[in-house]
């Protein structure tokens, strides 16, 4: 799919890996709804890419909230042919064990954002997405998820994390087999550890630590790195129902 205008949905675009993504599509002529729960991130992005870019502010959890989106997205560029989904969250907090008496409630909150919350805007957008014209490739959309490393290799503390991100892994195959006859293709990428917000929490010595870590390139993964994969993927038809790690062979050791 050539991303030059098109209209694609960008959510969690208030910050690192979708604000980088929502900011390569503009800069490649598309139309960017950037979707955030952060009003004023989510705007300041939509700000700083100016013309063909608008900010809607959503909740991925809320069936209510993705459907305004997805219809602001058709009133005000005239449909959808790309979704990234990028919202996440990676609340760090044990959920298993006696020091977490909030456990049941922090693992489900994981995984309402950022699986329920990732099936929610794919299922909306799709929707909409089967209905619009299908280029000379027989294309009518793509849908991109952002999973994690921790699907696969999940760390102490990581349960509701990995599990929610094993479970984007998951859906990426059926889906993207059910979509197929509509030729919208469903992607995921799997980062390895990406220098953004969500990774400012930890102190600079562990996050140089783990930097060191990566086999190839030594150091953390940049958000326009993890945006130009993006590009590549919307770019080759042939890329489709693939999960792909984003990691420099990161593989971490429990
Ligand atoms: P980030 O915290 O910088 O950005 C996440 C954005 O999602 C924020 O703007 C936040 O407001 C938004 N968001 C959170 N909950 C939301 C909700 N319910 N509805 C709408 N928006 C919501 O995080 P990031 O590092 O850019 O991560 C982006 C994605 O990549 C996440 O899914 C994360 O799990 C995944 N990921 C990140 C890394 C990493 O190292 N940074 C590694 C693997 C996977």
């Amino acid at each position: 799919m050539q991303i030059r205008d098109k209209v694609f949905l960008v959510t969690g675009a208030g910050s690192g890996l979708g604000a980088a993504v929502a900011r390569m599509l503009a800069e490649a002529g598309a139309s960017v709804l950037t979707i955030d729960v952060n009003a004023s991130a989510g705007e300041k992005t939509a700000a700083e890419l100016g013309g063909k870019a608008l900010f809607f502010r959503a909740d991925v959890t809320s069936e209510a909230d993705g459907l305004a989106a997805v219809r602001h997205a058709e009133e005000m560029f005239g449909g959808i042919h790309g979704l990234v989904n990028c919202a996440g969250i990676a609340p760090g907090e044990r959920v298993i064990g006696r020091d977490a008496p909030h456990g049941l409630d922090s693992f489900a909150r994981t995984v309402a954002v950022n699986l329920l919350g990732t099936f929610n805007m794919l299922r909306l957008a799709a929707s909409v997405m089967v209905k619009g014209e299908a280029d000379t490739d027989g294309e009518r959309g793509i849908i991109i998820n952002t999973a994690s490393i921790a699907a696969f290799d999940g760390q102490i503390g990581q349960a509701a994390y990995a599990a929610s991100k094993g479970g984007v892994v998951a859906l990426t195959l059926p889906v993207a087999r059910e979509l197929a006859r509509h030729g919208v293709r469903v992607v995921t990428i799997a980062p390895g550890i990406f220098e953004t917000p969500m990774m400012a929490a930890m102190p600079q010595e562990v996050r140089d630590a783990l930097g060191a870590s990566v086999p190839f390139p030594p150091r953390l993964g940049r958000p326009d790195e993890y945006a130009g994969l993006v590009r590549h993927i919307c770019q080759n038809t042939m890329l489709n129902g693939e999960v792909i790690r984003l990691d420099g062979a990161l593989r971490m050791a429990p």
